[in-house]
């Protein structure tokens, strides 16, 4: 019998051998249930080899395969590639593709009603009342017809009996409706056109191509990669085309645009499905129904048949770098992916990353440039207060500048957006008796002050208190001050301000729901909202016609920290905040307030010269041998006790090979020493550009067998040094 090789969706190093019963028709990349220990589990076959006669290994046989096309040979090429990068488990990066089993079996299927003939028997109110309804709907499920007709489902069965109704059964799972490459998109600029001339030879030409659309906030990378999508699906019907996007809350006012552009809005793939919407995207991206997906950074790990074209809109974005579990930047695995595919990726961005930039120049992507809004609309002129020269007055945080533009800009019927990237009232709590600042319980982490629900948060874990009416280390009563800003306060501080203005807060903590979310864009597109105070998740994509006037609060708070990238996130965050003033007819002007005007990123600003910060940025990190021109890699290990990591870190440390073009730091204690109870510390290997840092990595932890307790996790290319 043929043998073949199983790896299963669990954290295993390799895959295990099974026959393959008579009749079974097994290939690589087909999805099958077989024994481990008692139970069947899901895998997928690796491999399947021939008979081997005289062997007798005692081995068991694979129970089912399910009746699904098996994944593309690029997709496991894409997985193999994913867990030698990220040093780790095969069966831990195939679960990332099969996050939804239940895709693999057939949709369900549900008993639903219609109208059929002419009833039989009397018709009474009730009755009468469900045709009614059932003429208007089309076929339903009994319980939402009776809801409804406000009667019951035994009326509905009723009418079955007469034959006025008939029972038919649908999936309850459909399959999307098909986007229409050739319904009218909008009429391109000149420059817009262009891009899309030579995003589509390039596409109809087919193979592996990288392009970087670098367009200024504004100028219609959106509308130009609409006409690459357009140009996949009408060149082959089975080609499909995923859309990366940075941040969910954003996908709505997306989705409505791709719905006006394609007929159809896209399958969804993010964090906010339930099961029943998962399984349905998934099911239909395994059997290449879905021509369109948009998702969150985990779709790239969704088992496409054929996938033509990926799109990383807004490629820098810092959440396309997982930071949990397996680590991956997903702009750099879409880049890889559309390699082994033989397809197309597009780096969307107005503030690429310097890694992008370097990329391009270096010819490895061919980049486009939209240099212009369309229409009348202008970038936003950038003006810097120094704080040093014109501070706030005592115990505000708005300078007088800042404050008169905000009544200016009220005056004038026009909006405001105030920046400050954090959450809540106050980010420190200070006990005014006893000096103690209060932290979360085992975490080196201070405690965010949040007045609206009067609680005290740790942003780090999630962990929260009420804000207890004493001081819970000396005991003393109303002595707990909140220390420094955070949105609630800037919100505070503009209400007397303008006490006729209406503001809100926009920040995770009011837009918890896709629902929220949505109510908030929608009442300031409609400018019901004069003033908007908000965190990072303004940024990001929003067009605010009437918005006119942009105020970043602290344009320094990016800069602390020992971050390499630092400066490049600042430049990049500041320019996206200041890139949603002036979007129509009016033009916009941005504020930002900094103790460091002289600051390259705060200089360059200031002059819209994103270029000539980008060469500064690339000099230092090529003098320092730092991304892109070098490698990094972390690796950090935990334990519940000091003594336990620290003696975990001196045997570790002992066992790192000796390696030509790699340089060692640490162990040190980490940024965030205690984190839930366990104690951190790091390691950083630095490598030149030619080393095989991931392999130097596994062959680094290989050699040393974690003692109990001790957990060690590898970040390769780590975008978070904390
Ligand atoms: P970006 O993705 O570069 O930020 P968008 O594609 O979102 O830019 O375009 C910004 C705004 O300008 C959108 O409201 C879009 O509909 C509009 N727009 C862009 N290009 C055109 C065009 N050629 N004709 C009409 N409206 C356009």
């Amino acid at each position: 019998m043929p043998i073949a090789r199983i790896l299963f969706t669990m954290p295993l190093p390799e895959p295990f051998d099974y026959t393959v019963p008579e009749g079974m028709d097994l290939v690589p990349g087909a999805y099958v249930a077989a024994p481990v220990g008692p139970y069947d589990r899901l895998g997928m076959v690796v491999d399947v080899l021939p008979d081997q006669p005289g062997s007798n290994r005692k081995l068991k046989a694979v129970t089912s395969v399910y009746d699904v096309p098996p994944m593309s040979a690029p997709m496991r090429e894409f997985l193999n590639w994913t867990t030698r990068y990220t040093v780790s488990h095969p069966g831990t990066i195939l679960s990332m593709a099969l996050r939804a089993r239940d895709a693999l079996l057939p949709s369900p299927v549900e008993l639903r009603y219609r109208l059929a003939g002419p009833p039989e028997g009397r018709i009474t109110e009730a009755r009468a009342r469900v045709l009614e309804q059932a003429a208007v709907l089309g076929p339903v499920s009994a319980s939402e017809l009776a809801a409804a007709a406000g009667s019951s489902s035994s009326v509905v069965k009723g009418l079955v009996a007469m034959g006025a109704l008939e029972e038919i059964e649908e999936a309850t799972d459909p399959p999307f409706p098909p986007p229409d490459p050739d319904r009218p998109g909008a009429v391109l600029t000149p420059e817009q056109a262009s891009a899309a001339e030579e995003l589509r030879e390039g596409l109809l030409k087919g193979g592996y191509a990288a392009y970087l659309l670098d367009g200024v906030t504004g100028s219609g990378k959106t509308e130009v990669y609409f006409e690459a999508i357009a140009d996949v699906l009408r060149a082959d019907p089975e080609a499909q085309i995923l859309v990366l996007l940075p941040e969910i809350a954003l996908t709505q006012a997306i989705l409505a645009r791709f719905e006006a552009r394609f007929g159809a809005a896209p399958a969804p793939w993010h964090s906010g499905l339930n099961p029943k919407e998962r399984r349905r995207t998934m099911r239909e991206v395994l059997h290449g129904r879905a021509r369109i997906v948009i998702g969150a950074r985990s779709a790239l790990f969704l088992p496409f048949r054929k996938l033509k074209l990926i799109i990383v809109d807004e490629e820098h974005d810092g959440s396309y770098k997982q930071e949990d579990g397996v680590t991956y930047h997903a702009r750099d695995l879409a880049v890889m992916r559309a390699k082994l595919e033989d397809g197309a990726v597009i780096l969307a961005s107005a503030t690429p990353a310097l890694e992008t930039v370097v990329n391009a120049e270096a010819g490895r992507y061919i980049r486009l440039r939209l240099a212009a809004r369309p229409g009348t609309a202008r970038l936003p002129e950038i003006e810097l207060i120094d704080l040093k020269r014109a501070p706030p007055e005592k115990g505000k945080w708005l300078s007088p500048r800042l404050a008169l533009a905000l009544g200016e800009t009220l005056a004038a019927g026009e909006q405001s957006l105030l920046f400050l990237n954090r959450r809540g009232y106050a980010p420190l709590v200070i006990c005014k008796a006893c000096g103690e600042k209060l932290k979360s319980p085992g975490t080196e982490s201070w405690l965010t002050e949040h007045r609206y629900s009067g609680r005290l948060v740790c942003h780090l874990t999630g962990y929260s208190i009420a804000k207890p009416a004493v001081c819970p280390h000396c005991g003393a009563a109303d002595s707990l001050m909140g220390v420094g800003p955070g949105v609630e306060r800037i919100a505070e501080e503009v209400r007397t301000l303008l006490p006729n203005a209406r503001i809100e807060i926009f920040s995770s903590d009011t837009a918890q729901s896709g629902e929220a979310t949505r109510g908030l864009i929608e009442r300031m597109a409609a400018s019901e909202i004069d003033v908007m105070i908000g965190t990072q998740i303004v940024a990001k994509g929003h067009n605010f016609p009437n918005l006119t006037l942009v105020g970043v609060v602290d344009a320094d708070s990016g800069l602390k920290g020992g971050d390499l990238r630092a400066g490049e996130r600042t430049y990049q965050l500041l320019s996206q905040v200041a890139g949603r003033a002036g979007r129509a007819e009016r033009p916009g002007k941005a504020y930002v307030q900094t103790y460091t005007p002289d600051n390259p990123a705060m200089q360059a600003l200031a002059a819209n010269d994103r270029d000539g910060y980008l060469s500064i940025e690339r000099e230092v990190r090529n003098e320092l041998g730092l991304p892109p021109f070098g490698r990094l890699a972390a690796l950090i290990l935990s334990a519940p006790s000091a003594d336990l990591v620290d003696r975990a870190a001196l045997e570790l440390s002992a066992q790192a090979p000796n390696s030509e073009g790699i340089e060692l730091y640490g162990p040190a204690p980490a940024p965030i020493t205690v984190l839930r109870g366990r104690h951190r510390r790091r390691f950083l290997v630095k490598s030149l550009r030619t080393v095989d840092l991931s392999a130097y990595m596994a062959a680094w932890t290989a050699r040393y067998k974690l003692p109990a307790q001790v957990r060690l996790s590898v970040d390769i290319d780590p975008y978070s040094f904390l």
